[in-house]
């Protein structure tokens, strides 16, 4: 598995596959050729269908400037993932100088189909959380000491992710106003924190206080503000509204916090190189329902549970979100995945909370990475309506102001969702093939 900075990147949202991906897709490209001083973009899969929305066009633009660059948005591209784009860099003389096939795989990670760039240098031997218990377990480690053997400097590096999390959450919860784009959502951040100041009892304290956490990053993220992807951005409010809860509210220490985020990411970790974290791959599932995991272990650690008690929390967040579509309204990262991320915080509370109780009268049958498995099965069998296309869904149902929706006449449609229907064909039998294996 790649190291935790892989995982939890810093950059601008809303998206990290739908912006962070396709920056550093520019970025790459101009590192490897500087003489390309005009691009042509093509957009395709659900980056082309939701991509406006995410704000893909302006962040390439942004990116590429000042030098200019031409966007196109194709659905049904032919290729071999269902998102990325291609980059076509040209000369001051228009000669082409190369092309690119980029795959965006969630989380804001990148593969370059026609150069292997060693983009994704592993540091931890093991992928799957019953071997590197077992390895805990014979060399007499935790799974914090795990983290820090094998991710070396790990630490500052999450020390300044914490940062980045308290500022986001800060920031939201003194911003009012509008989203922008055409759904016209009101922030809430700030006004639930009120609420949740003045409440007496505790317990509505404390949920109120984490709804808003959640909220306020969530709602940063939506305006493209400067967040964590953990393990995605449309995922960033579980992490940052626990890290913010528990620095501010319960006192712990940076340190402590450190360790927490080393145990969390090492289960997005394990989805990330067994499954997927990407919406447009395996559905919400894959965001919040990981950041929930990642969160439920971080609050096992933090109270003081053992590694076993770690991982059933883990299980549970994830097990309860097996199925969760991806369906943006809009394409726009804040209907249904402002309110998920809120209800994903509490869950994460809650796993670690039935984790440490039922943990202690019985065995858990259910492992992480059977929970892993199962979630990459189930998101293949999820149709592509329901993948981050915005074909289907909530994004069907829930009617507004079609400023910029993407107009998709019915044959485009058609033809997206038999490209689709193929590409899904192909998985369902190679996975059934490695299950007959
Ligand atoms: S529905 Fe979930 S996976 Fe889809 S964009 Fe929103 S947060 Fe991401």
């Amino acid at each position: 598995m790649e190291s935790l900075k892989e995982l939890y990147r810093i950059g601008q949202g809303p998206s990290s596959s739908h912006t962070l991906a396709p920056q550093n897709a520019c970025l790459l490209f101009m590192e490897h050729y500087p003489n390309a001083v005009f691009f042509e973009v093509i957009l395709f899969g659900s980056l082309a269908l939701t991509g406006k929305g995410h704000s893909t066009n302006d962040v390439i633009r942004k990116t590429f400037a000042p030098r200019m660059c031409s966007i196109f948005f194709k659905p049904a591209y032919p290729a071999r993932l269902p998102n990325g784009l291609i980059i076509k860099g040209f000369d001051a003389y228009s000669e082409e100088i190369k092309t690119w096939t980029i795959y965006s795989l969630g989380g804001g990670s990148i593969e370059v189909e026609e150069e292997d760039l060693h983009l994704h240098d592993e540091v931890y031997p093991h992928n799957s959380m019953i071997d590197i218990l077992s390895y805990c377990h014979d060399h007499n480690l935790n799974l914090v000491e795990y983290v820090f053997t094998f991710d070396r400097r790990i630490e500052q590096y999450l020390n300044k992710v914490i940062d980045q999390m308290l500022k986001t959450v800060a920031s939201g919860l003194n911003t009012v106003g509008l989203l922008p784009g055409p759904l016209k959502l009101p922030r809430v951040a700030k006004a639930l924190h009120l609420q949740g100041m003045l409440a007496e009892d505790l317990s509505l304290k404390q949920k109120l206080s984490l709804s808003a956490y959640a909220y306020a990053a969530c709602e940063e993220n939506a305006d493209g503000q400067f967040t964590v992807a953990a393990p995605t951005m449309g995922a960033s409010g579980i992490m940052a509204a626990l890290i913010y809860h528990y620095y501010h509210d319960v006192g712990l220490s940076k340190s402590k916090l450190i360790k927490g985020l080393a145990v969390g990411g090492l289960f997005g970790n394990i989805v990330k190189k067994n499954a997927t974290i990407s919406g447009a791959v395996g559905g919400c599932q894959a965001e919040v329902g990981t950041a929930c995991a990642m969160g439920s272990a971080m609050v096992a650690f933090f109270n003081q549970q053992n590694d076993k008690i770690i991982n059933y929390a883990a299980e549970i967040g994830i097990e309860h979100h097996l199925g969760l579509t991806c369906d943006p309204v809009g394409g726009y990262v804040m209907i249904p995945c402002i309110e998920r991320n809120v209800v994903g915080t509490l869950r994460a509370i809650d796993s670690a909370f039935l984790a440490q109780h039922v943990g202690a009268i019985k065995l858990n049958r259910v492992s992480f990475d059977d929970v892993v498995k199962t979630m990459q099965y189930t998101g293949l069998k999820i149709p592509v309506e329901l993948k981050e296309t915005s074909l289907g869904g909530l994004a069907k149902e829930v009617k507004f102001d079609e400023e910029v929706n993407l107009e998709i006449n019915k044959k485009t449609k058609d033809n997206i969702l038999e490209r689709y229907r193929d590409l899904s064909d192909i998985l369902n039998e190679d996975d059934d093939m490695d299950r007959k294996d």
